[in-house]
């Protein structure tokens, strides 16, 4: 019985395998035309600071409106763009668009915005020069200081090389580097000495069980210290709720992104946001329920 529920077993993880590979294919197929077709579109999810009453910057995240599928999330095309190399022209496409976008924010009176986009570790091997990427700060018009390139550590660590090579060459253009997801990657930090970073974002695994997680307050509290002590900034996704908010204001990590907030948004509707940020934001989180 055990043998036949073995290869029943089997069985269905090959068939499934074997459909994940179709679809992917298929979705491969379909995502040439997505950029052409105007399928793609970016959503922004802003970053505040609740103590000063601020919002600091706004991410681009990237969304494929598919138009039989509905809405497709990044965490399933992104890796599909990443291995068949359409990151490459995705990725200049996202760049390009968000650094116009942020400038036509600056011009309307919020011109201390900040814009963070998400950058491929193949944007390297695909071609993304430094060259390439003054290009688009000019024709923004922006200024290289108000874009901040998300990477996660895998970059860091994969190629180092390389990676330290393209990403110092970006770094002199005056834009700034952020470890995005960070502590989800790798036990060795010695990376943060090597590399030309800026800024860590914790992970959203760090934040959703706070305060309650006592491991998880640990670990924040580390990353804080750490941050403060490298002097780097420090930005935490994935914030939902009041009490997270509360213990992260409370613990020096001042600047905070999540549902709780904002979710990513239509740029259409970030002009609006940024004009009337909700009560949350604007009065900060309330006096600490928990202390230390
Ligand atoms: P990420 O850069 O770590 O982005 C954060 C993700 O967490 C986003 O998912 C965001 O919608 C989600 N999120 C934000 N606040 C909360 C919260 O409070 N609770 C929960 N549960 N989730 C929250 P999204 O938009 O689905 O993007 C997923 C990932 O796809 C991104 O993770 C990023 O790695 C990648 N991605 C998105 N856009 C791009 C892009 O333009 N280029 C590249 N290379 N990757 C992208
Ligand atoms: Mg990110
Ligand atoms: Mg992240
Ligand atoms: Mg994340």
């Amino acid at each position: 019985q055990a043998k036949e529920r073995g290869r029943s077993t089997y069985q269905f993880f090959t068939l499934s395998m074997q459909q994940k590979t179709l679809d992917r294919r298929q979705l491969e197929l379909e995502l040439r035309h997505a950029i052409k077709n105007g399928e793609l579109e970016i959503y922004y999810q802003p970053v505040v600071n609740p103590s000063l009453n601020q919002t600091i910057s706004v991410e681009a995240l990237l969304r494929w409106n598919h138009p039989k599928r509905g809405q497709v999330s990044p965490a399933t095309f992104i890796p599909i763009a990443e291995d068949s190399g359409q990151i490459g022209e995705i990725g200049r496409w996202v760049l390009s668009n968000a650094c116009r976008q942020l400038k036509v924010w600056q011009d309307a009176g919020f011109s201390n915005l900040k814009l963070a986009v998400n950058l491929s570790s193949r944007q390297r091997e695909l071609g993304l020069e430094a060259a390439d990427l003054q290009q688009v700060i000019d024709q923004a018009g922006i200024k290289p200081e108000s874009l901040t390139l998300e990477i996660t550590e895998s970059l860091l660590i994969r190629d180092t090389e390389e990676a330290l090579v393209w990403l110092s060459s970006l770094k002199a253009l005056g834009v700034k580097l952020s470890v995005d997801d960070f502590g989800t990657g790798y036990s060795s930090l010695s990376y943060l000495k090597r590399f030309p970073v800026d800024a860590l974002k914790i992970d959203r695994s760090f934040v959703s069980d706070l305060p309650e997680d006592l491991e998880d307050a640990t670990l924040v509290k580390t990353i804080v210290a750490m941050a403060q002590n490298l002097n780097l900034s420090l930005v935490a996704e994935g914030v939902e709720t009041q009490q997270q908010a509360e213990f992260l204001v409370n613990n020096s990590c001042r600047n905070l992104q999540g549902f709780y907030y904002a979710r990513p948004m239509p740029a259409a509707e970030v002009g609006t946001w940024l004009s009337k940020p909700p009560s949350n934001v604007t009065s900060g989180p309330t006096k600490s329920l928990f202390t230390d």
